[in-house]
């Protein structure tokens, strides 16, 4: 007897250049690298910017925080998210661009302890985040919605009675 499989299909987009993205999209990259820049990285040395788009076109920064003891430290997406969570509750988030130092063949996607808060906001105001993630200098992917990324994903449908 086999398993029925159940497969799922990643779509995303692919561009060679950041330019090749609208404007504002552009833009909210280039917010994103600049705060890359002021990133504190000291242990790592790897240094990762993030640009949140709420709904009321507010833009909220974070970069990666580290810590002499590691786990106390924090990624770029969720410090901006989470900034964004206190500061903004009733808006939702709308793109988060988030770029690195590094100029890796594939940009810097988010890790799977940000994929699972980025899904908590999408299911918090019930509408799919679009991610642009990048390097500075090359390619940049695109994705419209964390279930791309975070297939099977914890959600909060489990905790209710
Ligand atoms: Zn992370």
């Amino acid at each position: 007897m086999s398993a029925e499989k159940l497969q799922y299909i990643v779509s995303v987009d692919v561009y060679n250049t950041a330019k090749q993205l609208p404007a504002d999209e552009q833009t909210l990259l280039q917010q994103a690298t600049k705060i890359m820049h002021a990133a504190y990285a000291p242990y790592s040395n790897f240094k990762v910017g993030a640009a949140v788009l709420l709904e009321n076109g507010k833009v909220i920064t974070g970069n990666n925080q580290e810590n002499a003891a590691y786990p106390s430290g924090m990624c770029a997406e969720r410090v901006a998210i989470f900034y964004a969570g206190a500061q903004h509750p009733d808006i939702a988030i709308k793109t988060i661009a988030v770029t690195c130092e590094a100029e890796a063949e594939q940009p810097v996607t988010p890790c799977g302890a940000c994929r699972q808060a980025i899904a908590e906001y999408e299911q918090r105001h019930n509408k799919k985040i679009k991610l642009i993630m990048a390097t500075p200098t090359g390619k940049v992917f695109c994705t419209n919605g964390i279930e791309t990324l975070l297939p099977f994903m914890f959600s909060s449908k489990y905790l209710k009675k």
